[in-house]
């Protein structure tokens, strides 16, 4: 985990952010200053049964834009996580019983704080996260709310069947209940969003949670476990326990679990998949990717344009589905590759909260050092660079962690840049011919989370997307997500599918009912 840089000075960086407060469009002062007071109160407590509770172990929040240190956070130990398992279990012997409606009532509740303190939210995920605030305001807290206002539609409707049986005295039935208590494990990148996966489909279907957001970004869940409680919202309902590995470990292990629901990445996802089956309890895994982004030489080559620049710079690419390997149509090539030069041109590179920064800087100084190897490899390999757009930051910012956003020609799928997921600001672009050839490139890789394929042409749509391995399939848009699209991956990218009604099959299980009417 990241440490602030010598040189770097707190109190500045705190100016810093009063300064960005004062411009137009810029965070609410307001929100600002909530969020600092709750850091200078003390590390930032898990939330459990509605209270906030202290761990002895701490860990640093720093601000990703400057590198300074705001606050610490409570790091919490295996006593913390069974505290919370205990309140999720108790708050479940009772939420089990309540009907679809009383549920649905819990989701829209929730729903409405987050809609009331939108830009408080908003503000400490930029601060906490590094991306632009512009962006969570646009494309994450209108999804995180949307995602309780459609799953409180679905409390109530875990419906089961009747079956006819080849003894017909026997009426037989299944039901769907909920499994109890669900440990949600989410990544750094977008933890709104995720928490909001890991809560409303869950507790629509009867279910209690807790949920451990990751060490590099817990501020938003933090703040969003202690806004539903200063609401009434039913206190156990949900737990939030911050923390590092070990924290989640201990939940992954904890008996009183019985599912675990993980995002993160591969190596973690694999040790998680482990532990779940030595303890015998469900588990889903959504992974990593590298996705292909094809755009074929009739492809509407403005949104294609537009499509390859968000699909890799969007969250300085920090993102599972980002479409970091480009597939160019050799027709379109040269056009193409030049406007995404123009599109790169026009990037503001900045602090996350200033109105005009498009391109923020990853969340810590390992992902920082970590995507500065993929790209100095590449450079020394002698990989072509078609474009890059030069930091050059402001002095206040020279602690943070920036990346240059950079694409690569790549001639060898053998390549690391090609092969690995870099989970930065980091394309590569490749050219192809034939439609056949491009599909075989695209899925010659062990991830199957989500592709892109832009093209005018019905036929090749629908024919291609049947023939990518991922468990998403954009055509003429990229990035796109909905609570009622379930996502997911195929081969290394995961196991089990969330959202829209997949999510039924996730968060209950089934029970047959056999009643002998002969008796
Ligand atoms: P990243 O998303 O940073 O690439 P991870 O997959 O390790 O990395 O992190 C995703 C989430 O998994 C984080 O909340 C992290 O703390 C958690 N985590 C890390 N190690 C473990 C583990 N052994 N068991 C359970 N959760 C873990």
């Amino acid at each position: 985990m990241a440490t602030q840089l010598d040189g770097v000075d707190p109190t500045a960086a705190r100016k810093l952010l009063f300064s960005i407060a004062g411009l137009p469009g810029g965070p609410d002062r307001g929100a600002v200053e909530r969020i600092l007071h709750l850091l200078d109160e003390g590390p930032v407590g898990a939330v459990i049964d509605g209270e906030v509770v202290s761990a002895s172990a701490t860990f640093d929040l720093l601000d990703p834009s400057t590198g300074a240190l705001l606050g610490s956070v409570s790091d919490c130990d295996a006593a913390v996580v069974d505290q919370a398992v205990d309140a999720a279990a108790q708050a479940f012997a009772t939420y089990k019983r309540q009907s679809g409606a009383s549920r649905g009532a819990v989701l829209r509740q929730m729903a409405d704080v987050i809609e009331q303190n939108q830009e408080l939210l908003a503000v400490a995920e930029a601060l906490d996260t590094g991306r632009p605030l512009w962006e969570i305001r646009a494309a994450d807290l209108p999804l995180v709310i949307a995602h309780f206002h459609y799953f409180a539609g679905w409390a109530g409707k875990e419906e089961g069947t009747t079956t006819g049986l080849s003894d017909p005295a026997i009426f037989h039935y299944s039901r769907r209940e909920p499994l109890g208590v669900v440990g949600g494990i989410i990544p750094w990148n977008f933890p709104l969003v995720f928490a909001a996966y890991r809560i409303a489909a869950p507790l629509a279907f009867g279910n209690t949670v807790v949920l451990k957001p990751a060490e590099q970004a817990s501020l938003s869940t933090l703040l969003l476990a202690r806004l539903f409680a200063d609401a009434g919202v039913p206190a156990g309902l949900l737990n939030v326990v911050p923390g590092q590995g070990a924290t989640g470990a201990a939940l992954v292990a904890h008996p009183g679990v019985e599912k675990i629901a993980f995002t993160g990445s591969v190596d973690t996802g694999r040790l998680v998949g482990r532990e779940a089956a030595n303890a015998i309890k469900q588990v889903s895994l959504e992974l990593g990717g590298k996705s292909a982004n094809i755009i074929f030489d009739d492809a509407p080559v403005d949104a294609a344009v537009a499509g390859a620049l968000g699909g890799i710079f969007f969250a300085q690419g920090q993102v599972c589905t980002a479409g970091s390997r480009l597939f160019l149509h050799r027709e379109i090539r040269d056009t193409v590759i030049d406007r995404l030069g123009q599109g790169m041109a026009g990037f503001v590179i900045g602090h996350a909260l200033d109105p005009k920064t498009t391109v923020g800087p990853l969340v810590d100084a390992n992902q920082q050092s970590r995507v500065q190897q993929y790209i100095d490899q590449a450079r020394e390999a002698g990989l072509p660079v078609l474009h890059e757009r030069k930091l050059d930051l402001d002095a206040d910012l020279r602690g943070g962690f920036f990346v240059t956003p950079i694409i690569f020609g790549v001639d060898d799928p053998g390549v690391a840049l090609w092969r690995e997921e870099i989970f930065g600001p980091v394309l590569a672009v490749a050219d192809f011919d034939d439609e056949h050839d491009v599909v075989t490139r695209a899925n010659d890789t062990t991830f199957g989370l989500a592709n892109g394929i832009w093209t005018n042409n019905l036929s090749r749509a629908h024919r291609v997307a049947a023939e990518l391995e991922s468990g998403t399939v954009w055509v003429n848009t990229y990035n796109m997500f909905d609570p009622a699209a379930p996502i997911g991956g195929f081969k290394s990218s995961g196991i089990g599918r969330e959202l829209g009604s997949a999510s039924v099959q996730l968060f209950t299980r089934g029970k047959s009912v056999w009643i002998n009417t002969a008796v």
